[in-house]
Order: C-alpha cells, then sequence, then structure tokens
C-alpha cells in the first residue's frame, strides 16, 4: 500500500519555522544584565537563526559538532538553540554555577567547539580558555570587549541558509546532570525527542499555553533544557519574557510591566520572589500560572500562590527526562475539594503526561513492582521516548532490560496516577529497618514562618542505624529554638518521624542548580554524632 499521509519529520526546524509563520509578530523580550531592554519577535528569532547557522558552517561547524553556551536567558540564546540544531550541530548549554573542574571536564567530554558566553561570565572564560583545548572560537552575546560579539558576527551572513536535514533521531542538545557522586554525566536530547516533549508539553495539563500567554521562564536554558520550554513556546506562538539576571526586584518589574501571566522555577526562586514582595510590602504579580519544580514545592508555597489567584503546576522531572516526567494541575475531583485538599494535592507531583510511564518497585530488591495504592513506597522508575537510553559516550545502556530507567527517586504512585515523591534513594532515612522522608520533614520546617530553610539529613545512631537531624536557617531576626521547630513538627508527622536534633546553620549549601546539597551538609557535618 502507498504511504497514505506526508512525511514531516520530527525536526526542530519546524518548530521555529510554524513559531515565524504563523506568530511571527509576537514578542520575545529580553532585559540585559546592564540594564537594557531588547524586543525581537519569533520571525526576528528565526531570521537571527538562520544566519547564525550560516555563521557556524563558515567556521567550519559540521553536522554533530557541540557547541556550547555559558548563557543566562536571553533572545540571544534562544537564536542559538534554533540556529545550532538548524545546522545539524549540537548545542551543549553549559551550567556556569558548575566548579571549575566540573566545567573542565565536561567541555573536553563535549569536544566543544565554540563557546557562546554572556559577558557576565568573562571571568570563567579568562580562567577557563587554557583548560579547555576543544575549543576554537569564543563568541560574546552581550559586548565585543573580548572577541567577536554574537550581533556582529552574525551580521556577517545573509541569512540566505536552508535548514539542514536529517533523520528525527539526530542529536540536537547536550546537557550534563550535576551527579552527586563521580563526573557529570551527558544526556543527549535528539530532534525527534525535543519534538515530542515539546508538543506533549501544549498540554493543557501540562503548560496550558494559549495565544495569549506571556511567560517570563525564571528555570535557566542551561539547566534541562529549561524544561523545554522554548519549545513548547514556540509551538503555541506565545511571547517569552526573558531576563538575564534572577533579582527578584527585576524579575517582579518585568512581569508587571509587561504583562507575564505564566513563570516557572525551582521552589527557591519563588521563595525569593515572597521575601521580596514581604520586605517591600507588595502584591504578589498576578500570575494565572506558575510551574514549580526541579524540588519539591513546599505547601506553604503552593497556599500562597494558590490564593493569589495563580494556578500552580508543580512538575517532576530530571535531566535524563527531558525533562518533564509529571505535572499536577487541577484534577478531576478538583471542584469537590475544599481549599485544604486542593493544596495538599497539588503538593504531590502530579500525573505522567502522555509518553511517560512510571512505576515503582520494591526499594530492597529494586525489581519487584509496587501497587498503586497510594501507600507503597519504592524506587521510581520511568520510561518512554524523552527518557534517557544511554548517556554521551557512554559504554552501557542507562535502563535495564525492559528499558525502565531507574531514577534515584523514591516515591508513591496513587490510583489517579498521581506521583507522591518522597525522597532520593541516596537521601531517604532508614530508622530501625523503617523509611523516613527527608523531604516531607524539610517541608514540614519550612511551613514554620521563622524558617527561612530546611534540610534533614540522616545521621548513624548507635541503636537504630539512622535518626534525622534536621538543619534549618533562621529568618533574619527570629528567636526560634529548636523545642519550637519540633513542636511546630509534632501534628505533622509522625512521632518516630521527629527529628533527634535541630541545628542551626547559617547557610545549607546547594547543588550547581540550587537544590539543596545533602552530600555537601553530610560532609560539612562529617563529625557530627548522636548518642544512643
Ligand atoms: P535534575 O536532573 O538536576 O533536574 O534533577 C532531577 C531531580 O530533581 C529528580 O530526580 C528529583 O530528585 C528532583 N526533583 C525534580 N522535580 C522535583 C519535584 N517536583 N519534587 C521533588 N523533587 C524533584
Amino acid at each position: 500500500m502507498h504511504r497514505a499521509m506526508q512525511d514531516w519529520s520530527m525536526r526542530i526546524s519546524h518548530v521555529i519555522d510554524h513559531a515565524a509563520r504563523e506568530a511571527g509578530v509576537r514578542e520575545i523580550v529580553t532585559r540585559w544584565a546592564d540594564g537594557s531592554e531588547t524586543r525581537t519577535t519569533w520571525a526576528g528569532i528565526r531570521a537571527d537563526a538562520l544566519k547564525m547557522a550560516q555563521a557556524l558552517k563558515a567556521l567550519g561547524i559540521r553536522k554533530g559538532d557541540r557547541v556550547a553556551s555559558l548563557a543566562m536567558n536571553h533572545s540571544r540564546h534562544l537564536v542559538s538553540w534554533y540556529g545550532v540544531a538548524g545546522m545539524g550541530g549540537v548545542l551543549h548549554t553549559v551550567n556556569p554555577r558548575l566548579f571549575d573542574d566540573q566545567l573542565e571536564y565536561i567541555v573536553n567530554h563535549a569536544e566543544d567547539r565554540v563557546l557562546l558566553y554572556d559577558a557576565a561570565f568573562q571571568p570563567i572564560v579568562d580562567r577557563m580558555k587554557p583548560r579547555w583545548p576543544t575549543v576554537e572560537h569564543y563568541v560574546c552575546y552581550d559586548s565585543g570587549a573580548h572577541g567577536i560579539a554574537f550581533e556582529d558576527w552574525i551580521a556577517t551572513q545573509d541569512g540566505d541558509f536552508t535548514w539542514v536535514g536529517g533523520e528525527e533521531t539526530d542529536p540536537c542538545m547536550l546537557c550534563y546532570t550535576s551527579g552527586t557522586t563521580g563526573n557529570p554525566k551527558g544526556v543527549v536530547y535528539e530532534h525527534r525527542s525535543t519534538v515530542l516533549h515539546a508538543v506533549a508539553g501544549l498540554q493543557p495539563s501540562t503548560f496550558n499555553f494559549s495565544p495569549s500567554t506571556v511567560m517570563l521562564p525564571v528555570v535557566p536554558m542551561f539547566h534541562a533544557a529549561s524544561w523545554g520550554l522554548p519549545y513548547a513556546g514556540a509551538m503555541a506562538g506565545i511571547k517569552f519574557v526573558f531576563s538575564a539576571v534572577n533579582d527578584p526586584a527585576v524579575l517582579h518589574g518585568l512581569m508587571l510591566r509587561e504583562g507575564v501571566t505564566d513563570s516557572a522555577g525551582v521552589p527557591t526562586v519563588w521563595l525569593a520572589h515572597f521575601q521580596y514582595c514581604d520586605r517591600e510590602g507588595i502584591a504578589l504579580p498576578p500570575l494565572k500560572a506558575a510551574t514549580i519544580g526541579g524540588s519539591a514545592a513546599p505547601r506553604f508555597m503552593i497556599e500562597r500562590l494558590m490564593k493569589n489567584g495563580t494556578r500552580v503546576q508543580h512538575a517532576w522531572g530530571m535531566t535524563e527526562t527531558s525533562p518533564i516526567g509529571t505535572v499536577g494541575g487541577p484534577t478531576c475531583d478538583w471542584e469537590r475539594l475544599s481549599f485544604e485538599e486542593r493544596v495538599a494535592k497539588t503538593a504531590m507531583q502530579g500525573r505522567p503526561i502522555f509518553g511517560v510511564q512510571l512505576r515503582t518497585v520494591d526499594l530492597d530488591d529494586m525489581v519487584t513492582e509496587l501497587p498503586r495504592d497510594g501507600v507503597s513506597s519504592g524506587a521510581l522508575q520511568i520510561r518512554g521516548p524523552w527518557v534517557i537510553k544511554r548517556y554521551f559516550k557512554a559504554e552501557e545502556d542507562a535502563v535495564n532490560a525492559q528499558g525502565w530507567f531507574d531514577t534515584g527517586d523514591v516515591g508513591i504512585l496513587h490510583p489517579d496516577g498521581t506521583l507522591q515523591l518522597t525522597d532520593r534513594t541516596k537521601d531517604v532515612i532508614k530508622s530501625g529497618g523503617e523509611w523516613i522522608s527527608s523531604v516531607e520533614l524539610e517541608n514540614a520546617a519550612m511551613g514554620h514562618p521563622d524558617v527561612a530553610e530546611a534540610a534533614a539529613v540522616g545521621i548513624y545512631h548507635p541503636k537504630w542505624d539512622e535518626r534525622p537531624v534536621l538543619f534549618v536557617v533562621k529568618k533574619d531576626g527570629s528567636q526560634l529554638s529548636s523545642a519550637d521547630v519540633i513542636e511546630h513538627l509534632k501534628p505533622l508527622v509522625a512521632k518516630w518521624w521527629l527529628p533527634d536534633a535541630v541545628e542551626f546553620v547559617d547557610d545549607i549549601p546547594h547543588t550547581a542548580t540550587g537544590k539543596i546539597s545533602k552530600k555537601d551538609l553530610r560532609d560539612r557535618f562529617s563529625d557530627y554524632r548522636l548518642e544512643a
């Protein structure tokens, strides 16, 4: 039989072509690090991406070559996402918060040939240049002071370029995960996986975009493809507002002035925004939707946003899953739920989006599948078309024989499909043979008005094997005591979950992606002992 439908390979170039054609006038606004602002459109992004693709070709960059970016969120970074993929290259988004040794490792491992960077990261570039022998060309996004400036570089081209074609499964992006042990690992996104993931992102139960959406993504473009927003946003033709700095005052001003309806970021970003508004005595911005992910969204955060009239989309995912696995939003029983019940439901991690399959297995044998009963807690495994099969340059697959990837997370699946994440396999605390969720303890503690941040860690205990210790950063000027924290926790967690000690600290270490680093916290307190 003849093929009944037309060929249409799932490649990134279709995404930007569509955005330029169907939403060509929709604006892309950037607030730069120096305070200046620029405006372009989806048509402008495509025109620049064509010039950039041509300029890369002129440098001798070939299909499959890696081009790195060391940059915050802005329109020129967006141009690079489409320009690099459009010429058949692979954009390696580098996290500028990594340590020098990690920066050295990943750029060499990726064999990046070009590095595009923000002037703010010039000190990193100056320091690392001798350690990055594969990088032949440096282009600065926002200044020509130390080499070619991006705008001058692409202006050398006329944009008369045809997107490079190829297989749907060709690579288009490379992101390294900041693993807690060993060297970072590279996750390669393919054109097909990226397009499918972005289409899934358009579902009302995912990002719920419409042409009137104005999105300010705070989640960096260097972390897990900014949750796929730059692709899904192009498909829906939304307006983007980017800020190259993450100062809450700047973000707040932009949100009000540009009519931002949606934003997305890790919990620490939202926390900083709350603190800014409280300090200034002003209201939260009138957002329609807030996507929170990367770490568990604490209940008080969800509650405050919902009281502000903002729909909270609590998402779970990983760099290895492109990254979206699950997203929470209004459920089928939403109308019947009380406000408290809605908050409780949203504090869970939502439901898998089409394409993604989840299961939990026994933590001890890692094979016995657990029931989706809302109580059984086990190791979370995932499979699907935008889930990793093998890390970049790895010798072996990262999945088991049935294609399941072990996430390293611990969770509970509910009968309605909701995922409730309870911990990381490495962080869950085993006390007397029973599991205690460090995340739940932290979230409960974070609900106290005087707690700025909290982290629970399992510490060796001669009788129970491990017992929880809670490290707490107090809010400025607070007189909070350990006893106050324990009293606050008592109605919220099982009695045997109560921490054996509450220690006040000035700060809690974070990873390069802004999450609490339990590893660093454990290292810092490696001499800490609990009495029997
Ligand atoms: P990364 O690859 O750096 O994005 O980290 C992925 C990890 O972040 C996951 O395996 C989870 O441990 C954690 N994570 C992501 N989203 C959530 C969430 N909504 N709640 C709790 N943990 C999360």
